[in-house]
């Protein structure tokens, strides 16, 4: 009898062995994509195969509400550290630019989480205008066309108009506050020689970090000033294409990335409204020109500046090549533009990607689900739309998960709070 009930005991054992090798696939990452509505926040969340109880978290970008912050507190699940208090960790927080919509809950973020690291361009909203009145007061002031007195008065008149925002101001005393008591490392690219060696150099001279077992995060983009003096972009197009782009990807042993997703922020790849052919500019031509043969063929994209028409170019896109596509965006600013949406659509048919537009549609998920634009956005997506649309914030959340096996699953979620 003894003998019958090993040898079940180890029929089952055998079976659940088979069925965990055989049939469930393993989560290589995961993203949730937060409903912010209109902003950006999300949270990577990578295994740890030493401690499971421990995964790494990585949030991308900080939402634009009190509301968005408990989210984060659902998604990053608290852990006892060696002293037995329960903490909250981060390991890497990225901002990717200093735009309220993607820093606003900082200060929450830094008061309530341990933060191991963040990442950050160090370029705050006017700064760059700034100095470039700056330069031209002082040309001015050498040719003896102002005099001292002007030149103080206008350089303090300028000094108030693009002076950084409340936001980032406390957004940046709170990551002080966390380098200085917890040791956070500040990789700041203003900077980025003295703190940067908690990234290393890789191939093309890219920055990276591997996480778990083989998860590489590779910065791609991103710049403490514009990247392209010759395109003369304006203040938005500077701010929003210094955005820091993040590549993450499963890495195997020969050192060649898989199953991709790209973050790109709030980058910018063309001007609005120009043609479909115009030369790719700013973050986009920055890794078209550079990292072509890391951004091709992703798993995943987040589609840049929240639908924006200032991004998403036609080249960026045929590149990139995305299989799912997750926009972030709320009821604001006609986001996503009709235009990158079929750009998007028109380029996932060229690569094969799906047939037509209504196939194509399955592979595209927004936060903004039901919401009714002026732009026609129905028949870029073909959504059911609510009547008067203004779609709620944090109802159309993303999971989008990556298995080791190469393939994705994505999906809307509720997150309990
Ligand atoms: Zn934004």
């Amino acid at each position: 009898m003894s003998q019958i009930k090993n040898n079940l005991k180890c029929l089952l054992l055998c079976a659940g062995v088979f069925v965990s090798s055989g049939f469930a696939k393993d989560v290589a990452y995961k993203i949730t994509m937060i409903d912010v509505g209109a902003g950006l926040s999300a949270v990577l969340e990578i295994p740890n195969s030493t401690d499971p109880q421990s995964p790494y978290y990585i949030l991308y970008d900080f939402g634009t509400r009190n509301a968005d912050f408990k989210f984060m507190k659902a998604l990053i699940k608290p852990k006892r550290n060696e002293f037995g208090e329960t903490v909250r960790t981060i390991d890497l927080a990225v901002a990717s630019h200093t735009d309220q919509d993607h820093i606003d809950q900082e200060k929450n973020v830094f008061r309530d989480f341990e933060v191991k690291a963040i990442l950050r361009t160090g370029y705050h909203k006017g700064k760059y205008e700034f100095d470039k009145i700056k330069k031209m007061l002082q040309t001015q002031l050498a040719q003896n066309m102002i005099d001292k007195e002007e030149y103080f008065e206008l350089l303090r008149q300028n000094l108030n108009v693009f002076k950084p925002t409340k936001t980032w101001e406390e957004g940046n005393e709170a990551i002080g506050r966390e380098i200085v008591e917890s040791g956070c490392i500040d990789l700041n690219l203003r900077h980025f020689d003295e703190n940067g060696m908690d990234f290393s150099c890789g191939a093309d001279g890219v920055l990276e970090k591997t996480y778990g077992n083989n998860i590489s995060i590779k910065m791609v983009a991103g710049f403490s000033e514009p990247p392209y003096e010759d395109e003369n972009l304006a203040q938005s197009e500077s701010l929003n294409g210094a955005s820091i782009a993040l590549l993450v990807g499963v890495e195997d042993n020969r050192g060649t990335l898989g199953n991709k997703f790209l973050f790109t922020g709030d980058t910018v790849g063309r001007h609005e409204g120009s043609s479909d052919n115009s030369p790719p500019i700013a973050g986009e031509r920055y890794m078209i020109e550079k990292y072509s043969s890391l951004i091709k063929n992703l798993s995943g994209l987040q589609l840049a500046h929240h639908g924006s028409d200032d991004a998403s170019s036609k080249a960026f896109l045929e590149l990139a090549n995305p299989q799912y596509t997750l926009i972030s965006a709320g009821h604001k600013h006609n986001h996503p533009r009709v235009e990158a949406v079929n750009r998007l659509i028109a380029a996932m048919i060229k690569n094969d990607r799906c047939q037509d537009e209504n196939r194509c549609k399955e592979y595209v998920f927004r936060t903004d689900r039901d919401d009714q634009e002026d732009f026609g956005i129905e028949s870029a997506l073909g959504a059911s739309h609510a009547p008067k649309g203004k779609d709620p914030k944090g109802d159309d959340h993303i999971e989008y998960t990556a298995y080791t096996d190469g393939s994705v699953e994505v999906s809307y979620i509720d997150i309990d709070i």
